[in-house]
């Protein structure tokens, strides 16, 4: 699983950082940058999660 976040949609509210802080990181504000891509196989679950969670539908999962 490869994931990104489209910085044109991204609010910066962190909630994707708090369900996997290993994925997403907003070290970068204004926007969440992805840590790990490809995403080890142990975090993809959180981040389907964090993709139903994010309120701007701002994370795009690409399954390889
Ligand atoms: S949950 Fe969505 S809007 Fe919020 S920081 Fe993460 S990618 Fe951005």
């Amino acid at each position: 699983m490869r994931v990104k976040v489209d910085p044109d949609l991204c609010l910066g509210c962190g909630i994707c950082e708090g369900i996997v802080p290993e994925v997403f990181s907003m070290a970068n504000e204004p926007y969440a940058e992805v840590l790990l891509d490809p995403v080890p196989e142990e975090y993809q679950d959180a981040v389907r999660e964090a993709v139903e969670e994010c309120p701007e539908e701002a994370i795009i999962i690409i399954e390889e």
